[in-house]
């Protein structure tokens, strides 16, 4: 049985009185009883530290939504996996789509972080998904699985025991635009067969697929209903604390 994980991606929003605002939201909603499925929330970068003090006690756990794959150095701008351990993240999110599509990540590159990430003790939430332009064209199940096998490439099982995958249609993410519960579904089986034919069919039972891609409280549950679905990655719906208390309580 997988127990459901809810993940926020807060993306570029949220300055700290707001970061303070939304949290306080959000611990008062969920109170600190152990809540039937997994909680994250990923602040952006300046507001790791607030949101890590912020959160102590509670069952919500802290993300953060991209870092660099060298240690240290002169990368001006970026943010090592070490940093985001020291600011308190259990998480990150490496490949989101605006990171693949605005910054032009690639594959390898996300293959590289997701290793720094593993190695230093982080649980990537690696994202995954189709155009829509590929969609139409009925490619979808081979973009998945080349982003899976060279974002995956040189891992054992146990490395990927520790990794969330999260599907996340591009034409879906922000646009309002939903996939069906049973594109989604399909999209999941197949996601879990590819981590079966590739690692085991242990590996493939145990893990976590989240779907995201305009997720909100109207649809979560339909979603979350589906046999591969085992949880969500929320954007805009995750920066109000009621819709997205909506959501975890449907998971
Ligand atoms: C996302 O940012 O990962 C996402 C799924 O966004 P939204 O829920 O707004 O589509």
């Amino acid at each position: 049985m997988r127990k459901k994980v809810i993940a926020g991606n807060w993306k570029m929003y949220n300055d700290l009185d707001a970061t303070a605002e939304l949290l306080n939201g959000l611990k008062k909603g969920i109170g600190n009883s152990e809540a039937g499925c997994t909680v994250i929330v990923c602040p952006p970068y300046t507001s790791l530290s607030l949101a890590s003090s912020l959160l102590k006690g509670s069952i919500i756990k802290l993300g953060a939504q991209n870092m660099y794959f060298e240690e240290q150095g002169a990368f001006t701008g970026e943010i090592s996996a070490a940093m985001l351990k020291s600011a308190g993240c259990e998480y990150v999110i490496i490949g989101h789509s605006e990171r693949r599509t605005i910054f032009r990540e690639t594959n390898g590159m996300i293959n590289l972080k997701i290793k720094k990430a593993l190695g230093s003790g982080l649980k990537p939430v690696f994202c995954i998904g189709e155009t829509l332009e590929e969609r139409e064209k009925g490619i979808t199940n081979e973009v998945l699985k080349t982003q899976l096998e060279e974002g995956l490439a040189g891992l054992g099982e146990d490395d990927v025991n520790k990794i969330i995958i999260a599907y996340e249609p591009v034409w879906a993410i922000g646009t309002g635009r939903t996939a069906t519960p049973e594109q989604a579904q399909e999209a999941h089986k197949f996601i879990r067969n590819v981590i079966g034919e590739k690692f085991s069919p242990a590996v493939a039972g145990n893990i976590i697929i989240q779907y995201g891609g305009s997720v909100k409280p109207d649809n979560a549950a339909e979603l979350l209903k589906q046999e591969d679905i085992d949880g969500a990655l929320v954007g805009g719906a995750c920066l109000k604390a009621d819709s997205f208390l909506s959501i975890i309580r449907s998971a």
